[in-house]
């Protein structure tokens, strides 16, 4: 069964409000939508989730014009050797691992949509049903931080996970305000984004904070400040989650080596798809070390492919992962929306990744 067609379709997903992080704003996300056909009939579809940088569109036309004549004719069960083709095209720069992932998760869909079973069940099978998310909430005044979190308890989130790093005051009392307007129970994380640059400043803050209950304390320095991450590590209380830190499984060796994380953040677009991802979790796991699942957030194609890396994987973590980033945008391309109930996604059924796309919706949104 052959390869007979790539087309990654650029679109524009809205968010619903703006997103913001210590990087800035941002209003809309232009993602790629990649679709791989074989001569059974069948496709596959996968997603170039690229948030920054004027997003996947120059992916897209990459895919399109220089990826997709050498992947034609590829058997689709030669996983291996598409993705060491794709490979071939990633060496110097990472934003390529975004395309890569694209285009390995539609032959995963591929795959599976052929022989109808889900993506998960190629991959190891499923250790669970249910994936825990963190709730989120955008950074804005203590006040309306404090709203979104008790929202997100009340929607039967467990753990929130909150941004810092514009303003240490703001950030302290956004923390304790969130503290006390919540039960003891849940689980609260920080996210910094690498915005605090001195270990020893960001000792005092996580210590404050850690005596508030932050227990996850997620890429308090920049991604290159290794030995400082592995300080912090030895002298805070709180556990130090790796986000900027690791793209691919490289990154995961550089910092697991030098002892800078107690858990590894693992996007499926920065890893360059689902067998990436699952190399980090292999990696991790020689080191003891467990995995969450980041958001960049994908919409529902590239979700679904981080749900079921996220189902199969046996050193995923008890915390919460963040595949919720795909409530963020008002339209999205698939037939199905996936399901969040209590805090928890529902790892999707149905062969491949269990979505499809709507392709009338797809050529209106096409840009
Ligand atoms: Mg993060």
């Amino acid at each position: 069964m052959k390869i007979v067609s790539v087309e990654a379709v650029p679109v524009n997903l809205p968010f619903q409000e703006p997103v913001s992080d210590s990087w800035g704003k941002y209003e809309s996300s232009n993602h790629g939508i990649v679709i791989v056909r074989s001569d059974s009939g069948e496709y596959g579809a996968g997603e170039i989730a690229f948030a920054w940088f004027g997003g996947a569109f120059r992916l897209c036309d990459e895919v399109n014009e220089m990826w997709a004549p050498r992947l034609i004719g590829m058997s689709i069960y030669d996983t291996a050797g598409i993705i060491a083709l794709l490979d071939s095209f990633c060496p110097f720069s990472k934003r390529h691992l975004l395309a890569k992932a694209g285009v390995e998760m539609a032959v995963w869909d591929l795959i599976g949509k052929t022989l109808h079973v889900p993506v998960y069940q190629l991959i190891g099978g499923k250790q669970r049903d249910r994936l825990k998310l963190t709730g989120g909430f955008p950074m804005g005044s203590v006040d309306r931080m404090v709203e979104g979190a008790v929202q997100r308890v009340s929607e039967g989130y467990k753990e929130l996970k909150l941004k810092v790093g514009l303003d240490d005051n703001r950030d302290l009392e956004a923390v304790r305000c969130i503290r006390a307007a919540i039960p003891d129970q849940i689980q609260l994380r920080v996210d910094a984004n690498m915005a605090w640059k001195n270990a020893k400043r960001a000792k005092e803050l996580i210590d404050e904070m850690v005596e508030e209950g932050v227990g996850i304390v997620e890429q308090p320095l920049p991604d290159t400040q290794l030995a400082d991450l592995a300080w912090l590590r030895d002298n805070t209380r709180a556990l130090i989650l790796i986000d900027e830190g690791v793209w691919d499984v490289h990154d995961a060796k550089r910092n697991l080596d030098s002892r800078a994380a107690d858990m590894l953040h693992v996007y499926i677009s920065e890893a360059g798809g689902i067998a990436g991802s699952k190399s980090i979790f292999e990696l991790a796991a020689l080191h003891g070390t467990d995995c969450t699942i980041g958001s960049m957030p994908e919409g529902r194609i590239g979700a679904a492919a981080s749900a079921h890396v996220a189902a199969a994987m046996p050193n995923l973590s008890n915390h919460a992962s963040d595949i919720r980033g795909f409530t963020a945008y008002v339209q999205d391309v698939t037939n199905e929306d996936l399901i969040i109930s209590e805090g928890y996604l529902q790892v999707p059924k149905g062969p491949g990744l269990g979505v499809t796309i709507d392709f009338d919706r797809l050529e209106k949104m096409r840009r």
